[in-house]
């Protein structure tokens, strides 16, 4: 069972009681109707009146004994708080007065001749939803993969997939949008900002370019140079030089070393220009400096936006365990996966993770074509063996629940870090499931692609428009069909991209 849905379940069965005011409502968890009308219900409950659950004998008998199994595989069965038992359309009418958007639907859904109109459509969807969604829970788990692909070509599996994704569609459009208007909210809060936290150990500069601009509004990550105690971290790309000398006029902070957690062009493209204008020496790790020595060419679309970053030159010192800083030291720790050359800092003092893009959120659906995401989850559970009170992401996410940082919304995080990150591992180790077993069964990297966005998880078809824009815009650079690939990678070789393939004709994903 999906880990949603478990713990669901779990918080339902242990809460014995079942009496507290909220609206129980028991649906199929193989149908993929009955998820796709979850996921509306779940977007259009902000208050939590509702707990979905999907039937099983234990969630039927923990709930209310009078419940039958076979009655409740038929149609929709709610609980209301007070006990009262509604089924099939009366449970819809039921379901839909709770809501501001629906009370009206619920409210004429029970006049003639609405009601009766209602449990005829009732009837029909609920009695042939089965022949609408043709491979029951196949979009969720590919359950029975041979006897899909030998009835029909995997077509059963498509028109399921399909069906959720028609289903759901206003909704995904709905997440695309308030996504979009949410970054953009973000954006112009940290435009050309500087946060000085921890009395000022801590500053991070928010950096701004014309193009590098489209970046955090089209996919919301920010860019950002950090300094902490007296080090520099990551002080961006070229084309966000105005907007850091800006910042170094302003804060004139203590800089007496300059570091990069990894050779991408957002993060590397000053160091000797910062190193010159602050007489601060260059640290980087043997790899990043390989890797810096020359600089590959970017792919255009990342030269043009971020902007191509220098070769490193010398003189730079390689990075050994720990690094000095003003009052104490910095662990220096390698974080393979996000690509082979990823540090991070640690301050074992202060417990405070300057991560880098060693983390990039709980849930990351688009990477970069470098990305090893075995490697990333031996980092990742490298990482919980650390005390975190303080993440600072490369991309300007916070992660602490400490007081003395203050609430910047968007930026700061209100979380345990240590429970991002294993919420992170959580997700690669399911991904990791989901793709090996495809690739087991010999499924085509768009079937297991599919598998791993089942809509049933409620991030699938929420981040699916800003996903599959990201896909569009970065010409297959960062994608979810990379997600699957960064599974699959052996050696240090780069697979080509998507777009590459199809162009060259080649017709595999894996080597
Ligand atoms: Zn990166």
């Amino acid at each position: 069972m999906d880990n949603e849905l478990l713990a669901e379940t779990a918080a339902a069965t242990t809460d014995k009681k079942c009496a507290q005011p909220v609206y129980r409502a028991l649906y199929d968890g193989q149908c993929e109707i009955c998820q796709a009308c979850v996921s509306w219900l779940k977007t259009l409950d902000r208050e939590h009146k509702t707990i979905c659950l999907p039937i099983s004998e234990a969630a039927l008998s923990a709930c209310d004994s009078r419940l039958r199994m076979d009655d409740c595989l038929r149609q929709l069965h709610v609980v209301a708080p007070e006990g009262e038992i509604y089924a099939g359309w009366d449970a819809v009418t039921c379901l839909a007065r709770l809501f501001p958007l629906t009370r009206l639907i619920g409210v004429m859904g029970e006049w003639f001749p609405f009601r009766q109109l209602g449990r005829i459509c009732y009837g029909f969807v609920a009695a042939n939803r089965y022949s609408l969604s043709k491979c029951r829970g196949g979009t969720c788990r590919v359950a029975k993969p041979e006897t899909v692909r030998r009835q029909a070509k995997l077509s059963a599996f498509w028109s399921c997939y399909l069906l959720g994704f028609f289903i759901r569609l206003p909704l995904v459009l709905w997440s695309g949008l308030s996504g979009a208007a949410q970054r953009v909210s973000i954006f112009f809060r940290a435009y050309h900002r500087r946060l000085d936290l921890l009395d000022g150990k801590l500053t991070i500069f928010f950096l701004n370019g014309v193009l590098p601009n489209t970046v955090p509004l089209l996919f919301g990550e920010l860019f950002t140079a950090v300094v902490y105690d007296g080090v520099a971290v990551d002080p961006g790309s070229p084309k966000m030089r105005r907007s850091l000398t800006a910042h170094l006029q302003r804060a004139k902070p203590r800089i007496a070393k300059v570091v990069a957690t990894h050779a991408h062009e957002e993060h590397v493209g000053n160091l000797n220009w910062l190193s010159e204008r602050t007489g601060a020496p260059v640290w980087v790790s043997a790899m990043t400096a390989e890797f810096l020595t020359p600089f590959k060419k970017l792919p255009w679309v990342r030269a043009v936006i971020i902007g191509q970053p220098p070769n490193l030159k010398p003189p730079y010192h390689i990075l050994g365990e720990t690094v000095d800083t003003a009052s104490g030291y910095l662990q220096v720790l390698a974080t393979p996966g996000h690509c082979d050359d990823h540090i991070v800092l640690y301050d074992p003092k202060e417990k405070l993770l300057l991560a880098g893009d060693a983390f990039m959120g709980s849930y990351f659906a688009t990477p970069n074509p470098d990305v090893d995401s075995l490697k990333w989850l031996a980092s990742l559970e490298r990482l919980m063996e650390l005390d975190i009170e303080i993440l600072v992401e490369g991309h300007g996410h916070i992660h602490t629940l400490r007081a003395d940082i203050p609430n910047f919304p968007g930026v700061v995080i209100r979380q345990d870090p240590k429970v991002a990150i294993s919420q992170k591992l959580e997700y690669l180790r399911w991904l990791r499931e989901q793709i090996e077993a495809g690739f087991q069964e010999r499924l085509p990297v768009r079937v297991i692609e599919a598998s791993c966005f089942p809509w049933g998880r409620r991030t699938s078809w929420e981040s699916c428009a800003t996903d599959e824009c990201i896909r569009l815009l970065s010409l297959g650079h960062f994608s979810r069909t990379e997600l699957v690939r960064s599974f699959v990678r052996t050696g240090t070789e780069l697979l080509p991209t998507v777009y590459e393939v199809r162009i060259s004709g080649r017709d595999e994903l894996r080597p």
